[in-house]
């Protein structure tokens, strides 16, 4: 038997599943896909990175519990969360025999999570969806929620729905292949948990920034298991981003206009958040809703964690324009997520310009 170290129920009334997280979960997962009422036929959807290390693997565990998977690998990376792509699955779904019944298996980073998510709503109308997420990021974010999209040439993310899996299974084994700088990436979105909703384990994370980049189990399945709780949190409470699941974008504002002015290639998405909590964080000093030392203080968190903390290459005026074409931004007016306290975020829509544009100039190098 393999070690389950926590389990985090995500509430969402019909729809309510269960995160699994430890190491070796292969019978754990056989026990669940035995009893979930399948059909035979299933469908394992992987990326070119993830699926030779663990793909077989995976297979193997899917057979045992009497299932039949096609093991369908699309390229690594953005690219791939694209309708051309989907369209390519939906063929093997079709070629691969999947009814109604058969379950679609997500391992990988948000990538094929999200991909994976929309072909499981998509295809016939919705068929069981399951993910094993083996990023961080995938594991602290992308996986809790039920957002599920691929791109457009014109945008990230804008054709998806919200479809919740049945079941999610961490298994912490598979990440010690994780290059570092993806580990950061999801650090920065679990600094935000800390600042968003609980100033514990903001604290937490201070003093245990050794271990957590060691990868320490216990640090590492105790900070993702909080991660999925404080998200689970947020969005039982708003499912569909009504309100309060708003207080998720916390440093997304700057950070995505960070990866438009450097070509969403200087910084990946994690790096951007943590250079757009940097500049909301000023903005929440500067409005007075925030004591001055929490900016300094996340600022070294973020820096222990290999985070940058100011962006290079992008000027205010451009940033400053950007923010009113985000997907977030409704009737030209900015929804601001600022902190009041560390665990206490606000929303605020009516912030000048001026203070604004000195939030940005602070963030760049
Ligand atoms: P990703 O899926 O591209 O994974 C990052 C890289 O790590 C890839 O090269 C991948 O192959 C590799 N990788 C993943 N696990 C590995 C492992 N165990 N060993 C070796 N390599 C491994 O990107 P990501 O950072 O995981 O996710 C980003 C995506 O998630 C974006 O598309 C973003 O839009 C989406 N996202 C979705 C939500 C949501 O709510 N649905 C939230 C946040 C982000």
């Amino acid at each position: 038997m393999g070690e389950i170290q926590r389990k985090v129920r995500v509430e969402l009334g019909p729809d309510s599943y269960e995160i699994v997280i430890g190491r070796k979960l292969g019978e754990e997962f056989q026990a669940f896909a035995r009893g979930a009422g399948f059909s035979k036929k299933a469908m394992l959807l992987t990326d070119s990175h993830v699926g030779p290390l663990y793909g077989e693997m995976v297979c193997s565990w899917l057979k045992e519990a009497g299932l039949e998977p096609a093991l369908v690998t699309v390229p690594a990376g953005e690219s791939s969360k694209s309708l051309a792509t989907a369209e390519t699955v939906y063929t093997e779904c079709i070629r691969a025999g999947l009814d109604r019944k058969s379950p679609i298996f997500a391992l990988g980073g948000g990538v094929a999570g999200d991909l994976a998510g929309f072909i499981a709503a998509t295809y016939m109308r919705g068929v069981p969806f399951v993910q094993l997420p083996t990023s961080l990021l995938a594991q602290v974010d992308s996986s809790v929620g039920g957002k599920v999209a691929v791109n457009h040439a014109l945008g990230k993310n804008l054709i998806g729905a919200f479809y919740q899996p049945q079941a999610v299974f961490m298994d912490l084994e598979l990440m010690k292949t994780l290059p570092a700088r993806e580990i950061s990436t999801g650090l920065g979105e679990v600094v935000k948990y800390g600042l968003i909703y609980d100033k514990e384990f903001f604290a937490y994370l201070e003093s245990h920034v050794k271990e957590i980049l060691a990868l320490e189990q216990e640090s590492l399945s105790h900070l993702i298991a909080r991660s999925c709780e404080i998200k689970a949190a947020v969005v039982s409470a708003d499912e569909k981003e009504a309100g309060l699941r708003r207080i998720l974008n916390f440093g997304h504002t700057i950070g995505h206009a960070v990866e438009k002015e450097t070509g969403f290639a200087r910084y990946n998405h994690g790096e951007a958040v943590a250079i757009g909590m940097v500049g909301a964080l000023h903005l929440s000093v500067s409005l007075g809703l925030l004591s001055a030392d929490v900016l300094p203080r996340t600022e070294k968190l973020l820096q222990m964690l290999n985070l940058p903390i100011r962006a290079e290459g992008c000027t205010v005026d451009k940033m400053y324009e950007d923010i009113f074409h985000d997907k977030k931004t409704v009737g030209g007016k900015v929804a601001w997520v600022l902190i009041a306290e560390v665990g206490k975020a606000v929303c605020k829509s009516d912030v000048s310009a001026k203070d604004v544009r000195e939030a940005m100039a602070y963030c760049l190098a």
